[in-house]
Order: structure tokens, then sequence, then C-alpha cells
């Protein structure tokens, strides 16, 4: 099964080079892409021009080539909907000047074959809860109105707006949908300095979101859980979002305020998404009553870990000790693993996590596609070693570790409505 390569011209418009076979990234190299990497372009996905990029392919003496054309050709890729892994990057020339500025996106090489676009991604999870078809329905703008109507001065929901709107973020439609898992931004502090953070810039690019700017008091918190998880259908809160730091750090205040929704909701599922850096904050909303934890984590080598997520004041062995903590008090605890075709998949990080997760009670591993310009990864970590492959590290993990569950999302595991 031969892929070709596709293109975007100077208008935008999507281009295929038939005397060319497509090429994707990964790590270091570029690579044509095997079958089993490759599917149809899921529904939902979105098709780009990385900025900047000049189109290549391989030609018929297996030679890498620039896309030649009367204009200009520029590497084209696809933006997957969420539950989608991406399998490799895609291949292109940076014009010199611009690297390592590409905004904080997913992009994913493509390829065309019998007349269709493919792209090189795997599907990780059920798409129905997170289909691009679900979110910005017409009907969004009315039914925040409801709600800032209803809660005129609760400054989350003044921030959940803003994120429903201008980043279009699905977890806080969620809860103006009253349904599912929805996010509950209360934090904007943080202990770590992740190269690929979304909403505090460590690496000199342009952030598609703004950090929190306010501490909400306890009543706006505990109003906003309470409404969810009494009504929303499989309803989930979630702590650490996008546009705040890590709620970890606030452990002290959350814990009144699980305390407080559990007592008036005793459905639902509350969870917090973190690095979890802080055993003894874990510890405490733990005991508080929190259910499931999502812990975002680049690498189970000390010394990639390091490079990644710039830990201040804690270190990989205390997210080793939160997450036997949280299983103690039988929390459902899920990797956030940040993936990235190249580096995930080395044998070196499939051994450090398959150690992890055997010396640590975890539950699931959520792939993440990261979104971050190669180079900036390549600046500071070591390119020698070559990946296995994407679809390969999903394989190891079933057979080495048949007890994870692997998917994309957090499921609801407390009691339903
Ligand atoms: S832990 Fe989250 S908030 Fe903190 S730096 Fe990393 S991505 Fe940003």
């Amino acid at each position: 099964m031969m892929f070709y390569t596709l293109y975007a011209n100077d208008r935008g418009e999507l281009l295929d080079d038939p005397g060319l076979q497509m090429l994707g990234g990964s790590g270091g190299k570029w690579v044509t892409p095997d079958p089993a990497e490759m599917m149809p372009l899921p529904e939902g996905a979105s098709l780009v021009t990385v900025p900047q990029q000049r189109a290549v392919g391989l030609d018929g003496y297996g030679k890498p080539k620039l896309v030649s054309n009367e204009e200009a050709a520029w590497t084209a890729a696809a933006l997957l909907p969420q539950g989608f892994t991406r399998t490799l990057i895609p291949a292109g020339v940076e014009i010199e000047d611009y690297a390592g500025k590409l905004p904080l996106l997913g992009y994913t090489a493509i390829g065309f074959h019998d007349g269709q676009v493919y792209a090189a991604a795997l599907q990780a999870d059920e798409h129905r809860k997170w289909h691009p078809d679900n979110f910005n329905t017409e009907d969004l703008p009315l039914k925040i109105r409801e709600f800032r109507k209803k809660y005129p001065g609760n400054q989350i929901y003044a921030q959940l707006e803003r994120c429903a709107t201008e980043y279009s973020c699905f977890t806080a439609q969620n809860i103006f949908y009253r349904r599912w898992e929805g996010g509950i931004p209360t934090t904007n502090v943080c202990n770590a300095r992740c190269l690929g953070c979304i909403s505090e810039d460590h690496i000199g690019v342009l952030l598609p979101q703004v950090r929190l700017s306010f501490h909400p008091e306890l009543e706006e918190v505990c109003g906003v859980g309470v409404e969810h998880l009494t009504k929303a259908e499989d309803g989930i809160i979630s702590f650490g979002q996008g546009c705040e730091g890590d709620p970890v750090l606030n452990a002290e205040f959350l814990s009144g305020a699980i305390r407080r929704i559990r007592a008036a909701a005793g459905a639902g599922t509350i969870n917090m998404n973190t690095n979890a850096g802080h055993a003894e904050g874990v510890k405490k909303m733990c005991a508080a009553g929190l259910d499931s934890i999502r812990i975002s984590i680049f690498s189970c080598l000390k010394h990639n870990y390091n490079k990644y997520h710039n830990p201040r004041g804690y270190d990989l062995k205390e997210v080793a000790e939160s997450v036997k903590i949280a299983k103690e008090y039988g929390c459902f605890i899920a990797l956030n693993l940040l993936t990235f075709p190249g580096f995930t998949d080395r044998e070196s990080e499939i051994e450090a996590l398959l150690t992890f997760v055997r010396k640590n009670p975890v539950d699931m591993i959520q792939f993440r596609n990261l979104n971050i310009d190669p180079s900036q990864l390549w600046r500071r970590i070591d390119i020698s070693e070559e990946g296995i492959g994407i679809v390969n590290l999903v394989n190891v993990l079933e057979t080495e570790a048949p007890h994870l569950r692997l998917g994309s999302y957090t499921p609801p595991v407390g009691q339903k409505i």
C-alpha cells in the first residue's frame, strides 16, 4: 500500500504529487509509513498547512526531494480529533529563521492513497463523547447565557465561558451542556515548567490559552461541582485544566471543596489532572474523596523527565509515591502519556514505562499527542536513539502490561446518577 505526498499551495489548497512517495517524521528522521501506521482521515480531523515548512517526498530513486511546483509547496498536515493517537509527525524543511516557532498544535503526517486522504494515526479510544459534532453547537451560546444569568457572580463560570468560546475547550463546554467530563479551573500556580505548557510560556512560542488570573471562593467551586455532578449524565468534574497551573498545590482549599461537593452530590466522579509532584497534597485530596487522578508524564527516565517537565522541588520519585498513596485511598490512576513519535516509542522509554507501571499501581495509560515543535524537543533531548513505532509501542504495552487499560480519556468511576 503506497501513500503519495500531499502538500498545500499559497492559497491553502491541498494537492497531491503522484511522483513522490509520502514521508513522515519519527524522532529526527523521515520514514515511509507502514500501512499499519495509517488510517483514513478520521471524522472531525482538520487539514492545515504547517507554517513555514517546505513539503518533501521520496522520489523514485529513494531520495528525499522538495516538492517542486510553479508556486510554493508547503507541508500539509492533519489536526486529529481527541481519541486518535498520532504515529508520525509531518516531514518537511523548516524555513531557517522560523525553526522552533511552530504553534503548540498536534501536526500529524498525511498521505494520499486511492483518491483518499490518510492520516498517520490510530484510534485509541471511543469517539462518541469527544466527537467534534457534539461541541460548538448552535445552542451553546444560549446555554452559556442561562448559566451566567443563574450564577452572575461566579468567577468560574465566567472563566469557563471564555474557555468554551475563545479556546473551544470541550471540558468547559460540557459544563454548560450538563454532561460527561466538565473542567473546574481553580489554580494559577505550578511546580513544573513543562516545555509544552499551553498556559505559561517556557520556550518562546505563542500560547493557545491565558493562565487563570483569579482565586475562586470555596462557594464558587462547590457551586459548579454540585451543579454538574447532580445533573450531568456520566458526570465527571476535573480539577487541572489547560488554562491553569497544578491543582495539587491548592490541596488544602480543594480538599474542603471535594468534601462539600461529595456530601451534596453522591453520584459522579471527582478527578484531578496533575503532575502529582506533591504527594502530601495528593494524600489530602484523596482523603477528602477524590475518585480518580490523571498524571501527566513525558518520560519515566529521570533525565528526560527533568528536561521536559523542569520540576521545582519534586522529582519522579515523588510522582511514584503519589501513585501509591492514591491507590491506598482506592483512586483510579491514569498516566497521561505525552506521546511523541520517535521518542515515546524508544525501547529505553518503553522499558522505563513498563518498570514504572509494574512498580506502581497504575490502572490506565492515556495517549496524549504532545503538541510541540519537534526542534524544541530535539534541542534538549538526545536524538540518537530511534523509536520502534507508536503502533509497536501499543502492541508491547498490550502484551507486557495486559492489566493496563489503554485509551485517551478518564472514564467515569464514581457512582452513576
Ligand atoms: S504541570 Fe501543567 S500547568 Fe504546570 S507547567 Fe506543566 S503543563 Fe503547565
